[in-house]
């Protein structure tokens, strides 16, 4: 188990803007922390930087408190998972896991008990004399996972490791993934621009954009409140409601949140919205609802997600008065885009 700190970390490239902008991050012993953003916000580059396979403009990586940042990759003790898994095709599954510990000049009969025990922990014992081309991209990626794992790194570094699987594979492989990483302990930083996959695997979600820090943040609290609007409006799908109104704070809501008056039992403490409905969309568990405030609001699109359960007839064109629970309503600085309470 390790802790990985940066300090005050920049990567600027040669196209002059920095593609890393100064991180302070502080990543604890076991955690798993994900590096979340948009394309191009610097989350491969912070990554590399970490690895060892980039060295930064300036500022510094720490590992256990010790500065490593001019140390190269091997002399790290980390395992980075690529996207590609890169594994070598000439290779069988056992000689692709059993690389890095041959480069070890590990002895044979080590060699096979490590490589045993990490086929057996992924499920692929069954698979060792096959080439990466008569795998699956799930069964790739066991062994991608399972030669980082055999030589006991102290932090795994994954940049997008399931991206390659389809919609189904992506949710098993996630949860293994979770699992695997709580069974061993490592700390671990994972890449990925979809917030889904962020929540459900971080315990703690890192919100990158243009290579700065929006917040850090457990998946709820970056749920829940928000840094900005960059975070609100990033996080959640259908993102939160965003209102601009004339010298007044930005106000926001979530979809959820934002149901017919109908709905509630409990009508203490709403704010009431008249509701002009554009478009009803069934997801079968829930209704989407697109549509634009009236006033006294300003006409802006917004969205509500409602849960089928709700019994209420939403009828395009109609105008029906929907509300939101006073809590539930988020307020921002109309210009910094900053939270304010
Ligand atoms: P993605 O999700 O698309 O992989 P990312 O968040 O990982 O994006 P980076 O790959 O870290 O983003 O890139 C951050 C910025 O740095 C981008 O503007 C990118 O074009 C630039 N960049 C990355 N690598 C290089 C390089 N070797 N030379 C020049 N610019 C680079």
């Amino acid at each position: 188990m390790a802790t990985v700190e940066t300090r005050a970390l920049i990567k600027r490239f040669d196209s002059g803007t920095n593609a890393v902008d100064g991180i302070d991050l502080s990543v604890r012993e076991g955690e798993f922390m994900v590096l979340l953003g948009p394309s191009g916000s610097g989350k491969t580059t912070l990554l590399r930087m970490i690895a060892g396979l980039e060295q930064p403009t300036s500022g510094d990586i720490l590992l256990d408190g010790q500065v490593i940042t001019g140390l190269p990759p091997r002399a790290r003790n980390m395992a980075m998972v690529f996207q590609s898994y890169a594994l070598y095709p000439h290779l069988n599954v056992f000689r692709n896991i059993a690389f890095p510990l041959r480069a070890q000049g590990m002895a044979r009969g080590s060699i096979q008990e490590k490589v045993d025990w990490a086929a057996k922990m992924f499920g692929i014992s069954a698979l060792l004399q096959r080439k990466p081309r008569q795998l699956s991209g799930g069964e790739r990626q066991r062994v991608a996972l399972a030669r980082a794992v055999v030589r006991e790194p102290v932090v795994f570094l994954l940049d997008e490791p399931l991206s390659n699987l389809d919609a189904k594979l992506r949710i098993s492989a996630r949860d293994e993934l979770q699992q695997f990483q709580r069974h061993l302990e490592t700390t671990t930083i994972y890449v990925t621009h979809d917030q889904v996959e962020a929540l459900a695997l971080g315990d703690r979600i890192v919100v990158l954009d243009h290579g700065s820090i929006h917040q850090i943040g457990t998946p709820q609290e970056v749920y829940e409140r928000p840094a900005d609007t960059f975070v609100a409006t990033f996080i959640g799908a259908p993102p939160m409601n965003l209102v601009q109104r004339q010298g007044q704070p930005t106000l926001g809501f979530r979809p959820e949140h934002f149901l017919p008056q109908a709905a509630y039992n409990d009508t203490s403490q709403l704010r009431r919205f008249p509701f002009h409905i554009l478009r009803v969309e069934n997801l079968g568990s829930n209704h989407l609802v697109y549509g634009e405030l009236l006033p006294p609001m300003p006409p802006v699109k917004a969205i509500a997600r409602i849960p089928s359960t709700v019994e209420v007839v939403l009828e395009r064109g109609a105008t029906s008065e929907f509300a939101i629970k006073e809590h539930r309503l988020h307020a921002f600085d109309p210009d910094t885009g900053l939270r304010l309470d």
